[in-house]
């Protein structure tokens, strides 16, 4: 395999590759005039390199997808063995790597969630889990959270609570947004944990009052908010929900996309809620993200309705063999080395306490939240007013704090996960603490270039560290 011990600069390759890039490759999420794509020649566990020779290391795994890093020797294998030996199959088959795949999983979800329908990816795994949510009860409406990502195909994108709107989105017919806790900066007065998720669960209920639950098929949340802000809900959250979904026969989605397989320290985020979904929707880490897969666990219940009576809805590649290997090869790599528990440990004694520490001495740090490998860092020009560090969707000069930000990282050889205000701390599942150290102290550079635009203003890198939250 390439490794940076062995890589050789490139760099004309490397502006061939730019080149041909920027002449025929539209990019997703981007303008395309405004993008600069960094060429990238080789990546192996946490780091990746361009045709220069310069080498990052990776605090965003992709986009929350490399849980086991880049290139490991033994996924590569099974992918490579699986090629050979079948590479791939239609859906309708029963076959050894996707039999095997789904039978791995189904050990590791909560609960009855027994069943496991395979997809291309999260956001199909997310219509599929709203389609069999509105068979099995006949109804048509979905509710689902601001502050929350969801998939960008048509109904994904449509739940999705994004602050940014598309003229896109063909309108929200049947999609309900409600407001999931989030205390920091929550809309509403809630001062304590437990305010916010008692408002916010009176909120959830008022909400289905107006709608009508008769004519609510599910709800679905993300277990841990990911992309928008990395927002652990209160304890006590998700069991009420839980509870009002049961009480009025709706189903509950739990979005585990990017919080699954390991990203909070534990298989799944909802065993530290102990909540249990009628429906959970997986993909990024399930194989590390070396061949699109993605999936909807599928508890007892809703199994049952499609015993006699078809499921109307599949994909040509379903369940792919070379994606189901890699699967395979990646759960048991997990199990084997250790990898969940790792990222628990280093959540609980490397990452917390740093970045805990750094927020005592940069006051751009509004809040940390997170667990696992799974932590975010939310920017504030003021910690008293908590104003964002940068607008909502903030480009050009209006942006240049993050801007300042992301490059003082990259110049420390530090690849930062940047969102609107924010940065995530979303490394492999299975990083060493010595090169976790290695990018916490980048961090801490970066982090004084984000201080020089906050109100307390350059130089009060010594502010004190009031106003950090939990
Ligand atoms: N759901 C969640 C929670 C996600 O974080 C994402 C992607 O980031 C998706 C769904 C969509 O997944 P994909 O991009 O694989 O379609």
């Amino acid at each position: 395999a390439a490794s940076t011990a062995t890589f050789v600069p490139d760099p004309a390759a490397g502006q061939a590759v730019y080149d041909a890039d920027r002449a025929h490759v539209f990019h997703s999420w981007s303008a395309q005039g405004q993008i600069d794509p960094l060429p990238v020649a080789g990546a192996e566990g946490a780091y990746f390199w361009d045709y220069e020779g310069k080498r990052y290391l990776d605090f965003t795994s992709g986009l929350v997808f490399t849980n086991i890093g880049y290139a490991h020797p033994k996924v590569v294998a099974a992918i490579q063995e699986q090629a050979a030996k079948m590479c791939t199959f239609a859906p309708a088959f029963a076959v050894e790597a996707r039999s095997e795949a789904a039978r791995l999983i189904a050990e590791r979800t909560p609960g009855d969630l027994d069943k496991i329908f395979f997809t291309n990816g999260g956001a199909d795994a997310v219509e599929h889990a709203i389609r069999m949510a509105r068979l099995h009860t006949g109804r048509p409406k979905v509710l689902s959270a601001y502050r929350s990502y969801h998939g960008g195909t048509q109904q994904a994108i449509n739940i999705t609570g994004d602050p940014r709107r598309w003229a896109s989105d063909s309108g929200t017919a049947g999609v309900v947004h409600f407001h999931g806790p989030h205390l920091y900066r929550t809309p509403f007065y809630s001062e304590t944990e437990e305010q916010e998720c008692e408002r916010a669960l009176a909120h959830l209920e008022q909400t289905l009052v107006y709608e009508g639950p008769q004519t609510v098929a599910a709800v679905i949340l993300e277990t841990i908010p990911g992309t928008a802000g990395i927002m652990p809900p209160p304890p006590g959250y998700l069991a009420g929900v839980r509870e009002i979904c049961d009480r009025h026969g709706i189903v509950l989605v739990l979005d585990e996309v990017m919080a699954g397989f390991g990203r909070t320290g534990t298989w799944f985020a909802a065993d530290l809620y102990d909540v249990v979904p009628d429906l959970l929707t997986f993909a990024k880490g399930v194989n590390s993200g070396y061949v699109p897969l993605g999936g909807v666990a599928i508890g007892a219940k809703i199994a049952e309705t499609f015993d006699r009576r078809p499921y109307p809805g599949g994909l040509t590649y379903s369940g792919h063999p070379l994606a189901c290997a890699a699967a395979v090869a990646t759960i048991r790599t997990m199990a084997e080395e250790g990898i969940v528990e790792h990222a628990a440990q280093l959540g609980e004694t490397v990452i917390g306490p740093a970045l805990h520490e750094l927020a005592g001495r940069h006051p751009s740090v509004g809040e940390v939240r997170g667990t696992g490998a799974f932590w975010a860092l939310d920017l504030v020009r003021d910690r008293e007013t908590r104003e964002p560090l940068v607008p909502y969707n903030a480009t050009g000069a209006d942006n240049a704090p993050m801007a300042d930000f992301a490059a003082a990282a990259k110049r420390g050889g530090l690849w930062p996960f940047v969102n609107m205000n924010r940065t995530h701390v979303v490394p492999p599942c299975n990083i060493t603490e010595a090169e976790l150290k290695e990018g916490l102290d980048v961090l801490d550079e970066a982090l004084t270039a984000a201080d020089a635009h906050t109100t307390a203003g350059a130089g009060a890198a010594t502010a004190d560290a009031g106003g950090t939250g939990a």
